[in-house]
């Protein structure tokens, strides 16, 4: 993306930000953090060049996405020296580590689900509330609707309409047919996505179909070599043909919500928040109370029934 290169301006106002005795000098490049691992970070420049950097202590949080200030050295010893302002900042919760930054500038959350594994379906409100309380667009992908009949069809539609009311996007998808992927693509243009959602979904196929050249394995969990022979590796940002990049990411596949409030977790349910706004009490758990105006908003009909359910799981940490 055109963001990471900075203007003079920029260079200065972050050097400013980051660095009380100046680290930044005539030497100092931009970059695109394009892979994490444990102790250093892989850097592409301008012309998209690979730089293995080594990160200052004092920096904080760097993560794939990150536009970057470094100063070039020998035998790898790369340095990062500060970092950009983030748009966004995609995290995992951690009440007593602190949040873990786990992509950052990421525009676009894609939500894959399928009618297999059907467990897709009831976790895509976890995913939605991530994306609303991060502030990133979700897209919802309905992956593998080849395998949809008459008779299963109707069922799954009527599900996902609920969504539509709530003004998120549907793309219905497959990886088999290709249907639907053309609309996605276009989608995916100029923006950083990072693609979610439960083990056998169809990210890897999905992904293959958009970076054909990247040897993503698509199949069982286990026959993946992506768990064994990466594990070293925290996340990856691949460049996308038509422009734009995507984030993959294990980290994001285990989600914890456990360290969130009610109150926190209710401003991740678009239509209940909207009520909670008047419920009697400002702690409402919009489980049992009187005055709770979530509770009458179910009873009149107004929400589903079953985001309440997501919503109280989330709260339980029940799966
Ligand atoms: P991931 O675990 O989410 O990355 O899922 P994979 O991409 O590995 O796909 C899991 C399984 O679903 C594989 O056997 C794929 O071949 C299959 N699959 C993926 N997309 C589709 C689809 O659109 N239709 C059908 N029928 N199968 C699919
Ligand atoms: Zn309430």
């Amino acid at each position: 993306m055109s963001k990471r290169y900075l203007t003079d301006q920029q260079k200065t106002r972050i050097a400013k930000q980051q660095s009380k005795h100046s680290d930044i000098d005539e030497q100092t490049k931009t970059g695109l953090v394009v892979a994490r691992y444990g102790k250093h970070i892989d850097i592409e420049d301008i012309e998209q060049k690979l730089h293995r950097c080594y990160l200052r202590q004092n920096l904080g949080q760097v993560a794939v996405g990150d536009n970057v200030l470094w100063k070039p050295a020998e035998n790898n010893a790369s340095v990062v020296v500060a970092i950009e302002p983030r748009r966004t900042s995609l995290v995992r919760y951690n009440k007593f580590e602190g949040d873990k930054l786990i992509a950052a500038n990421v525009d676009q959350l894609i939500i894959v689900v399928a009618p297999e594994p059907i467990r897709s379906i009831n976790i895509l409100d976890r995913y939605l509330m991530l994306a609303e309380l991060q502030h990133i667009t979700p897209i919802i992908i309905f992956n593998k609707i080849d395998l949809l009949d008459e008779a299963t069809q109707p069922v799954f539609q009527n599900i996902l309409n609920y969504y539509k009311t709530l003004n998120y996007l549907i793309i219905n998808s497959s990886t088999t047919t290709h249907e639907g992927l053309n609309f996605l693509a276009d989608r995916l243009i100029g923006k950083n996505s990072i693609v979610v959602g439960l083990s056998g979904v169809g990210k890897s196929a999905l992904v293959k179909y958009f970076l054909p050249e990247h040897n993503i394995q698509v199949g069982d969990l286990s026959e993946k070599s992506g768990e064994g022979s990466h594990t070293t590796t925290r996340a990856n940002l691949y460049h996308l043909p038509m422009g734009g990049n995507i984030i993959d990411c294990p980290g994001i596949r285990e989600l914890s919500f456990g360290d969130l409030t009610p109150q926190q977790v209710v401003q991740g349910f678009k239509e209940l928040r909207k009520f909670a706004a008047d419920c009697q009490f400002r702690d409402c758990s919009h489980t049992h109370e009187p005055g709770c105006a979530v509770l009458k908003a179910i009873e009149a009909g107004s929400i589903d029934p079953n985001r309440l359910a997501s919503f109280r799981s989330i709260i339980e940490q029940k799966d």
